[in-house]
């Protein structure tokens, strides 16, 4: 299969580049300004890395269109790319709430509007939106990280009723705490308090998200569309 990947350079989208290849897949992933990490690992992995800001519609569909003619066609798409910030509500500025539903919500929109024509004329595709368990609990102190990726919740219930008769899978994958840059800032306490809130007692690896990343887009899942699978240790239970 022929799989698009935005936010590939990093954490749980490097590990699905690293999933889809080794399952023998082609992949091209998108990226926003780590050159080095991306060039890296398309290098070890043989894969195509476009830098492409997925809040820019016009660079996405350049960029998508790119894709499409380095890879003939796009199969699955995983759309990951996502930021975070952690600010009481007064502090978030126009800027900040801007940025995140520009980048979480719109960059999703955008990346799906314009890999669903190709989706649709091959009859044939499947969508895994990376949200969060924030999207479904809501997190303190980040009211616009969590209404942006509780958005994806409702992209997603629509986009399988609009896209299942194309033969066309949409689902959302929310993880709970994964191991990436991400959370390389929480101090040793709020990891600590995180793991005694997580059922499983640890926080998650971004392979483990990987894994039913390919899962759901995979021939075995064949039949699950509009489907939100958390994978967060049992956090958001
Ligand atoms: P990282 O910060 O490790 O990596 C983020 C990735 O997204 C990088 O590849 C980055 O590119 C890319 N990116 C960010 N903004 C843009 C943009 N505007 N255009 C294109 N690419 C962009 O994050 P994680 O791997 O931890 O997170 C991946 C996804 O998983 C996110 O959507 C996040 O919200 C979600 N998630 C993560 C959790 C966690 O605990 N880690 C928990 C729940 C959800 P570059 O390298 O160029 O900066």
């Amino acid at each position: 299969m022929n799989v698009l990947i935005t936010g590939g350079s990093r954490g749980i989208g490097a590990a699905c580049v690293r999933a889809f290849v080794q399952r023998g897949d082609r992949v091209a992933f998108f990226y926003r300004q780590n050159h080095a990490a991306a060039e890296a690992l398309a290098s070890e992995t043989d894969t195509l890395a476009i830098c492409a800001d997925v809040s820019d519609p016009e660079v996405v569909c350049r960029s998508v269109e790119e894709a499409l003619s380095a890879l003939g066609s796009i199969d699955v798409l995983v759309s990951n790319a996502g930021i975070s910030q952690i600010k009481l509500l007064g502090d978030v500025s126009d800027e900040d709430w801007r940025s995140m539903i520009d980048t979480n919500l719109s960059g999703a929109f955008y990346v799906t509007r314009a890999v669903t024509k190709n989706m649709v004329a091959n009859h044939r595709g499947s969508i895994v939106f990376i949200g969060s368990m924030w999207g479904k609990t809501g997190a303190s102190c980040e009211a616009h990280y969590s209404a942006s990726k509780a958005g994806l919740r409702g992209l997603t219930m629509a986009l399988a009723k609009e896209l299942g008769p194309s033969n066309i899978t949409v689902n959302c994958i929310e993880p709970g705490v994964i191991d990436t840059e991400m959370n390389a800032e929480l101090d040793g306490d709020t990891r600590r308090a995180l793991c005694d809130a997580t059922p499983l007692c640890r926080i998650g690896r971004a392979e483990e998200v990987a894994s039913a990343v390919c899962f759901l887009a995979s021939d075995t899942a064949s039949f699950i569309t509009g489907q939100i699978l958390g994978v967060d240790g049992g956090f958001a239970v």
